[in-house]
């Protein structure tokens, strides 16, 4: 193998190719990023940068030995050679890393996405005390967008189709905890309220009314980065369908079996993967899946045999509260509480022990988990969830009992 190359300078591409290197791979390897940015992180952009408490979130990957092509493009796929917009690279082996693209609504108006270092400045330019927001998305980062844009004084409103928040990650139960955060930080919910379109004076919502805003800010998902995988003739399903070792196929329209090839892996938001753990095929848009997944990857290029196979894990900071969430709920299950979501200062007056709830298999094993506010009963619930280990529900009910201590009775 002479050439690897890196579609996509984010988190997973960035980290593929500095793992790359640090393998010890003497070709070259060439990274092609479409943002003029070296590979830097997202999560701070809807929390730190949107707040205006930092800049810059460069990553410190070592690109030592790396060519970084910047402003550059993939436009096309066939084995052996990228497409780009400035001529062909062929490659030996090749790490699809092209992440996700934000949704966005129709209408004619203005609407801001947030995914990009360069959107988070424009809109923390946009933030001033008393600017009208509308954000359209009660989901993860309407919810961060919420909590900068309030604590700087914009009047904000948050759109939400769903009757609760989060309901797509969380379900309505769960999702309906974080109504409340809304109101106390000044925040106008609108729940089970649909959008028809983007207007230059704001959003029509369905039914006709019109919301008068100054920004809109889009919030309602992402699709992963593959439009210009099509017709490649690479295996795409809602993302590079992709195996347990991470490894890409190719469907039609190419010459020779797969193994003739050279090896195609995707990691990071793009990819879907085959999870043995859950026994069908994942996708997610975790930060965590961006910093694992390349090694995997890598290795799988490089004639390993690595298995993908973890618990997915995100975690956001919503109106001065840490949230965390792993696993994956069966939609059926009821949520177990932890503590009490509604107490906001305990009797006592000290700090609130915030509370977490849980989601149990049939046969009684944790499946998921959120916390808020309690970090070490994530630690201990991610050390279960891979350990497919079963405690006892009652106890889990239980706040006084650690989660530690569950893991370490639990079957
Ligand atoms: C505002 C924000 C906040 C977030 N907060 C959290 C959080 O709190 N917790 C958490 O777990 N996750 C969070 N995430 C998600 C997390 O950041 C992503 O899962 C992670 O960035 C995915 O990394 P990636 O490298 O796969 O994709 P990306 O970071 O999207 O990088 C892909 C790169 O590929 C480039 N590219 C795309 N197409 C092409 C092409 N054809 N040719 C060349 N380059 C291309 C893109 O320009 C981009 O730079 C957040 C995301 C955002 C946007």
């Amino acid at each position: 193998m002479q050439r690897i190359v890196v579609v996509g300078a984010g988190m997973a591409g960035g980290r593929a190719a500095a793992e790359v290197r640090a393998r010890g791979f003497a070709g070259e390897v060439i990274l092609l990023g479409a943002e003029p940015h070296r590979p830097y992180d997202r999560p701070p952009l809807s929390k730190a940068v949107l707040s205006g408490r930092i800049d810059d979130t460069t990553l410190p990957f070592d690109l030592d030995g790396v060519e970084v092509r910047l402003g550059r493009r993939a436009t096309g796929l066939r084995p052996g050679t990228v497409e780009t917009d400035a001529g062909p690279l062929d490659y030996d082996g090749l790490v699809l890393a092209t992440g996700a693209d934000p949704v966005t609504l129709p209408g004619d108006g203005p609407q801001r996405v947030l995914r990009s270092i360069d959107d988070a400045r424009d809109l923390r330019g946009a933030l001033r005390p008393g600017v009208r927001l509308v954000i359209v998305g009660a989901g993860w980062i309407g919810a961060e967008v919420a909590t900068a844009a309030a604590a700087i004084g914009a009047e904000v409103t948050v759109v939400e189709a769903a009757a609760s928040p989060l309901f797509a990650a969380l379900g309505a139960q769960v999702g309906r905890c974080t109504i409340a955060w809304y109101a106390r930080a000044g925040v106008t919910l609108r729940l089970a309220t649909a959008v028809e379109r983007v207007t230059p004076d704001g959003l029509v919502l369905a039914g006709g009314e019109e919301l008068i805003a100054d920004e809109v800010v889009v919030g309602v998902g992402v699709r992963p980065g593959t439009a210009w995988l099509a017709g490649s003739g690479l295996a795409l399903d809602r993302g590079v369908v992709v195996d347990e070792h991470l490894a890409a196929r190719w469907t039609h329209g190419a010459d020779g079996a797969d193994g003739d090839r050279p090896p195609v892996v995707a990691v990071g938001d793009c990819a879907a993967w085959w999870s043995r753990r859950y026994g069908r095929r994942l996708r997610v848009e975790h930060w965590d899946c961006a910093q694992q997944s390349p090694a995997v990857a890598v290795s799988t290029l490089l004639g390993g045999e690595a298995v993908y196979d973890p618990v997915p894990y995100f975690w956001s900071e919503q109106f001065g509260r840490m949230v965390q969430f792993a696993g994956l709920p069966s939609a059926e299950a009821a949520p177990v509480f932890r503590g009490d979501p509604g107490v906001v200062v305990p009797p006592d007056g000290g700090r609130p022990s915030g509370w977490s709830a849980g989601w149990f298999a049939p046969d009684g094993r944790l499946e998921a988990l959120v916390t808020v506010g309690r970090p070490m009963d994530m630690v201990a619930g991610r050390r279960l969830m891979a350990a497919d280990g079963i405690p006892d529900r009652e106890r889990f009910a239980d706040i006084s009992v650690s989660m530690k201590e569950l893991a370490a009775a639990s079957r």
